[in-house]
């Protein structure tokens, strides 16, 4: 079967050789273009000029465009690539012109959407999941084109990643489920107490007593998890907006530790500090905002020390990025949550808060930050947590420009290292 589009090119790189076909692609379809028609006679000298720039502007566009021919339905074989830009040829590994689509594409989905474009004259779409270590999604659009006279068919098959959409989407759905079963636990706790408390403990009041502690927890857990939804929710519209204030981070830790302080004495817990002067540690930083983070850190260290221990709260009041950034590297595992874009010269506020509890094992260290994570198999007596204090961290470092390091080992404990650009008074 003669084909009236192909390549005589010689053995040329196969950018090339495209670029050949679609230059012949442009005039091709500059003819049926009815804009060129409808234009002045000097519309259609000014779209004649651009037409040998096409295939360069094509190339340029960072969307897959294929153009593919086809004959008849039933000649599967004859669809073929005409053209693909550099995007495609990239994504598809489309080794040469005029090979055949199904080389390249074989999901049956986007076939059948581009048979519908080629034999029915239909505009046609399709999802495309292209499966790999991270599968990507991909909206694919066919749509027919003129056909010139005892040519064959041709359809534009055009691709849009909606990998992010469709990520951000998951993690969307993801935290309204897990949001909804966090709260509907203590929902229906508290719910089956009033039955009970209405039924058969009525006249009993140890039982009575007893139930309405155990409701006031389930109360108290709601409002936890509602408290942190509402915080994380507020600090992530602000999270483009930098902190304008200033914190003296020694005055934060301090309240920290005071505001903890009742906690950690039911555990008989104690708290070892090393804190420079008042003045010497001051942060570029939205001082409620960090008071939040140093305060779900230290909580979570008291919450996994065995009761007796003790938690280690260190402030360091001016390092550079690389040393702000560096592990102290004496525990097994260590991973980098959050890292701020390396600005030379940039100056640090650095809180490290290290406790001596059961550790983590290294697997979790990357999804530690992850709404509603927690590493299974832990015992937590006192607070069950929301699964939402280090996430929250992370966005308010976040909003700093700051960085948040973890390091772990089973066995030997953990310790978080928070820091936080450094105040202009500090500086000064
Ligand atoms: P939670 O409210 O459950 O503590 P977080 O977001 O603060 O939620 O922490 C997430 C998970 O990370 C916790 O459930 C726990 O499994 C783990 N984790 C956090 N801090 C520590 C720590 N200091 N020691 C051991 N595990 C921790």
């Amino acid at each position: 079967m003669s084909d009236p589009l192909s390549s005589k090119a010689g053995p040329r790189s196969i950018g090339a050789a495209f670029a050949a076909l679609a230059e012949r692609l442009g005039v091709i379809l500059g003819r049926g273009v009815p804009a060129t028609a409808t234009a002045g006679p000097e519309g259609v000298g000014a779209e004649a000029a651009f037409t040998p720039f096409f295939p360069a502007m094509l190339d340029l566009l960072p969307d897959p465009l294929i153009l593919i021919q086809g004959w008849e339905r039933q000649d599967a074989g004859a669809r073929r690539f005409i053209y693909a830009n550099n995007a495609a040829r990239d994504l598809l590994r489309i080794q040469r012109p005029q090979a055949a689509l199904t080389t390249a594409i074989r999901a049956p989905e986007v076939l059948d959407a581009v048979d519908v474009a080629l034999f029915d004259d239909t505009p046609s779409q399709a999802d495309y999941v292209i499966r790999g270590v991270q599968d990507r999604f991909w909206r694919a659009s066919a749509l027919p084109l003129p056909q010139p006279l005892g040519a064959p068919r041709l359809a534009l098959l055009t691709l849009r990643d909606e990998t992010e959409i469709r990520r951000s989407e998951r993690t969307r759905a993801d935290f309204l489920a897990n949001a909804s079963h966090e709260l509907r636990t203590p929902l229906a706790s508290l719910t089956g107490f009033i039955e009970t408390l209405r039924g058969h403990a009525r006249e009993d009041p140890e039982a009575r007593e007893r139930f309405l502690g155990i409701m006031h927890i389930q109360a108290e857990r709601m409002r936890g998890l509602i408290d942190d939804l509402m915080s994380l929710s507020r600090i992530e519209l602000s999270e483009h907006i930098p902190p304008s204030g200033q914190a003296d981070m020694v005055s934060v830790v301090i309240d920290v530790l005071d505001a903890l302080g009742p906690l950690a004495k039911t555990r008989s817990v104690t708290f070892q500090t090393r804190l420079p002067s008042p003045g010497e540690a001051v942060a570029a930083a939205d001082r409620g905002q960090i008071v939040q983070v140093i305060q779900n850190l230290v909580e979570n260290a008291i919450k996994y020390t065995a009761d007796g221990g003790s938690v280690m709260v260190e402030v360091i009041g001016d390092l550079a990025t690389a040393d702000a950034g560096t592990a102290v590297g004496d525990l097994p595992a260590r991973f980098s949550i959050l890292t701020p874009d390396r600005a030379t010269g940039k100056r640090y506020v650095v809180v490290r808060v290290r406790d001596f509890g059961p550790g983590i094992d290294r697997n979790h260290l990357p999804r530690l930050t992850e709404r509603f994570y927690r590493v299974e198999g832990q015992k937590v007596r006192d607070r069950p947590g929301t699964g939402l204090g280090l996430a929250i961290v992370k966005h308010i470092l976040n909003r700093h420009r700051g960085g948040l390091i973890v390091e772990s080992g089973l066995g030997v404990g953990t310790r978080f290292t928070a820091y936080v650009p450094k105040g202009e008074a500090a500086g000064a």
